[in-house]
């Protein structure tokens, strides 16, 4: 498959930051790829929530199975547009590595912990995952990414960071564009959750077949499965019309951005950088009903109060692991302890101790909270 002329190629990448020679049987972003799947921070992504505590039932997307169905969506999107397949996947794969425990309760708990020491951003911290916290290599810190991946890595960045981040940081000051690749991989992100959460909320009872009926996404194409299939069991009804769903917006997003691409007359990756707009983008229909979705999930499903109920006690568990770290940090694992006695600076073993509560799981933040706590810090489903 050739690669278009605007897509990535890794004769006209940035490079790393450490400069090293090219992989022999592979190309650049296939090394990033292979890298972030060895990384640590991907094993950890099991274990971390998605909407749905890991303990609630086997069935439900973790952050593991959220990322691989991103970089699915994603690569076929890439290859349909002759974009690079590898760099897609690498960008798909590490993009939640940044992620706490308890999935956003836990990520605005640690912002709000951190309010004096700059904050946390899960985006940025996916980024210090791979460039910084990840120590795996005798030559380098991190993982030593080409600047594309990292590049796509971090979507959102505030103002502030940007400026500390040189080159990275950049676009966010400038309000460039990203590369497609990354244009692409944020958008299969919506489209993979707002599929996948439709999935687990209807499974967990917590939504239920009626509510979804006037969401137009929905019904157009449940209507047309009780049509052709009226007989079809009530659960394959579910799983067939959430395929068409995701199947009638990845086409759209396909056609629209090639007919977007073609009329920009854009010729290569720095002239999608100065594009004044991104140009992987939904026809302003499939936007606008997408929207609609993603609002319904968020006050009927993310705000539903067995949801809210749980994750305020997740709350609960972030920040008081925070205090107790921040008051003992004898109560650090030692690696921890040893960063604390380099010369960092203020705030620096707030941030290390972020890194360190950024990193859990969910059952080993509940285990750590017990532990050093002396409470039951499991919060349980129906409770
Ligand atoms: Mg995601």
């Amino acid at each position: 498959m050739t690669l278009a002329p605007y897509a990535s190629h890794d004769a006209t990448s940035r490079g790393r930051r450490y400069p090293e020679a090219s992989p022999a049987n592979r190309s650049e972003y296939q090394r990033d790829r292979d890298r972030i799947i060895h990384s640590a921070a991907f094993r950890r992504l099991e274990y971390k929530t998605q909407v749905f505590i890991n303990h609630e039932g086997d069935l439900f997307r973790t952050r593991l199975t959220h990322s691989i169905e991103v970089a699915q969506i994603a690569r076929s999107i890439a290859r349909a547009l002759g974009l690079n397949e590898d760099l897609t996947e690498a960008i798909a794969l590490a993009h939640d590595l940044g992620h706490t425990p308890f999935g956003h309760s836990g990520q605005d708990a640690l912002n709000e912990c951190l309010r004096d020491y700059g904050g946390f951003e899960h985006n940025l911290q996916s980024l210090r995952v791979v460039d910084v916290l990840e120590e795996r290599y005798a030559e380098f810190p991190g993982l030593n990414l080409t600047f594309e991946t990292r590049e796509g890595i971090l979507k959102h960045c505030s103002p502030r960071n940007a400026r500390e981040l040189g080159e990275l940081g950049k676009r966010f000051l400038e309000k460039t564009q990203p590369g497609l690749e990354a244009q692409l991989v944020n958008i299969a992100d919506e489209i993979a959750y707002n599929n996948h959460d439709v999935d687990d909320g209807l499974r967990s009872g917590l939504l239920v077949l009626d509510q979804l009926k006037p969401i137009t996404l929905f019904a157009g194409q449940y209507d047309e499965v009780l049509q052709r299939y009226p007989d079809i069991p009530p659960r394959r009804a579910i799983y067939e019309t959430i395929r068409r769903m995701i199947n009638q917006v990845v086409t759209d997003l396909i056609e629209n951005s090639r007919r977007r691409i073609a009329q920009s007359g854009i010729q290569d990756i720095e002239d999608v950088r100065r594009h004044p707009e991104p140009l992987i983008a939904y026809t302003p229909e499939v936007a606008e009903k997408s929207r609609e979705l993603k609002r319904f999930l968020r006050q009927n499903l993310y705000a539903h109060e067995r949801v809210t109920r749980m994750m305020g006690e997740a709350v609960q568990i972030v920040r008081q692991l925070f205090e107790a770290f921040m008051k003992d940090a004898s109560l650090l694992p030692p690696q921890y302890q040893e960063k604390l006695r380099q010369p960092n600076g203020a705030g620096a073993q707030a941030r290390i101790v972020a890194d360190y509560i950024a990193g859990m799981t969910d059952r080993y933040a509940m285990r750590e909270h017990a532990r050093l706590l002396g409470r039951p810090g499991a919060p349980r489903p129906g409770e």
